[in-house]
């Protein structure tokens, strides 16, 4: 037969048993940065170690705890008041690669897989011709 395991003491009860949002009103919301979002995962999820989470986000091992720090509260404070997750912004890049346009006359940049620095094509916005070729490689 098999240990038991020892009970554990719960001083309170979770608000919310189901965390979904079905009222995702901005009052009811924690917002989690995509940064904490991909710090919980590389961590949490990945089980990367905080030297290679952190490489691999290109922030230092103390940021890279602090953010996990805030990301941990924020989270728990969702699950105490029974508050809805919302990922959303931050100061990030994303590790995709892009290959696309942008528009020199009005800002607008916009991806096509068969992009190539010479071809002449217009604005998918603002119609001009003032067009750039540009591409991100994965970092
Ligand atoms: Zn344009």
């Amino acid at each position: 037969m098999g240990r038991r395991t020892r009970r554990r003491w719960v001083f309170k009860p979770p608000k919310n048993l189901y965390f979904v949002g079905t009222q995702p009103q901005m009052e009811n919301c924690i917002i989690l940065t995509l940064a904490e979002f991909e710090a919980m995962r590389l961590k949490h999820y990945n089980n990367l170690n905080q030297e290679r989470a952190a490489d691999s986000m290109g922030i230092s091992q103390p940021t890279f705890s602090r953010i996990l720090d805030i990301s941990h509260q924020k989270i728990t404070q969702a699950l105490i008041e029974g508050k809805i997750i919302r990922v959303h912004g931050g100061n990030i890049d994303y590790k995709v690669s892009f290959i696309g346009y942008g528009c020199w006359n009005c800002d607008h940049t916009w991806e096509d897989v068969s992009a190539s620095r010479g071809k002449k094509v217009k604005c998918v916005k603002c119609n001009s011709e003032n067009v750039y070729y540009f591409e991100r490689e994965i970092i």
